[in-house]
């Protein structure tokens, strides 16, 4: 079976860790960007996109002390059939977009054209969150990826993971990226954990600097977690596709609807899977899952 895959573990670079999806006081966040700074920086992060409604904040002046501060926004725009906003994460915009956000008649198309055109990339944020149906996200083409996981949406609301969204849109034959982030806004209410370094891409890139991180994000240099360590994916000559792992209770190929294979720990947690996959499979992604249910999601392998 001929497999086709932006193969992370197999490029020349480093690990860097980094969240692409963050609010501060400059829209509805409750942390000042040095407070971000300091906090991601501290939990272990490389990189770490600030990215406010309506806003691209102007980081220049900012000393991020051995953080890289990736520029980007958000925007609320269009109209779901459910009658909501889509929020569109756009990553490596100097500018704000030349929109007016909170804009139920403007297409979101318009917003990942006109990202595209400056160079940046667009992210569909928390589909489950938002209400977005397959119908919605059908629409739209051109982004660069979507949220398979959103920390704040999972902590405030159970609504923070969209794995049977996307599975919808690659089955339908779109190939998004897919994305884990936080999209922290820090409101401290009771009985809801502080949404912040719960959820982080890893991105193999040959250095850190702005231009190497979002070109890697580009190709797709990266994988998805909340705790789990991907370690490698190997596909041989004959498709069959090999995963090291930090130890997990579950290793999942997820697939094709009705195909797939998941792996259950019995006596030893998982470290390894191997898995040859299906007759009638379109695609396979990985996901792992440790003890306390913490997952990670590498991007799709396709089938060609
Ligand atoms: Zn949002
Ligand atoms: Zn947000």
């Amino acid at each position: 079976m001929k497999r086709r895959f932006v193969n992370p573990f197999k490029v020349k670079g480093e690990w860097f860790k980094g969240n692409v999806h963050t609010h501060s006081i400059s829209s509805d966040g409750t942390k000042t960007p040095e407070e971000l700074i300091e906090m991601y920086h501290g939990a272990g992060y490389d990189f770490l996109s600030i990215t406010d409604h309506s806003i691209v904040l102007d980081t220049s002046g900012l000393d991020g002390n051995g953080l890289l501060l990736v520029p980007g926004g958000e925007m609320c725009i269009g109209r779901s059939e459910a009658g909501q906003f889509y929020h569109l994460v756009a990553l490596g915009v100097e500018k704000n977009l030349p929109f007016k956000d909170f804009d139920y008649n403007l297409d979101p198309q318009e917003v990942i054209d006109h990202t595209n055109a400056v160079g940046g990339i667009t992210i569909i944020a928390h589909p489950y969150w938002s209400g977005l149906n397959h119908g919605d996200l059908m629409k739209l083409r051109g982004y660069h990826g979507v949220e398979i996981y959103n920390t704040s949406c999972a902590y405030e609301r159970n609504t923070g993971l969209s794995a049977s969204h996307i599975d919808g849109l690659i089955a339908a034959g779109l190939e998004p990226y897919i994305y884990a982030v936080d999209d922290h806004h820090g409101a401290e209410r009771p009985q809801v954990p502080i949404d912040a370094c719960g959820a982080w891409i890893s991105v193999k890139a040959e250095a850190l600097s702005v231009k190497h991180i979002l070109d890697a994000i580009k190709k797709g240099y990266f994988y998805s977690s909340t705790g789990p360590e991907i370690k490698d994916i190997n596909i041989d000559e004959d498709g069959v596709i090999s995963v090291e792992c930090s130890p997990v209770k579950y290793i999942s190929f997820v697939s094709t609807p009705s195909l797939g294979m998941k792996f259950h720990a019995e006596d030893e947690p998982l470290i390894k899977a191997v898995y040859p996959g299906r007759p009638g499979e379109t695609y396979v992604r990985v996901e792992i899952t440790d003890y306390e249910g913490k997952t990670a999601w590498s991007n799709p392998i396709y089938n060609s």
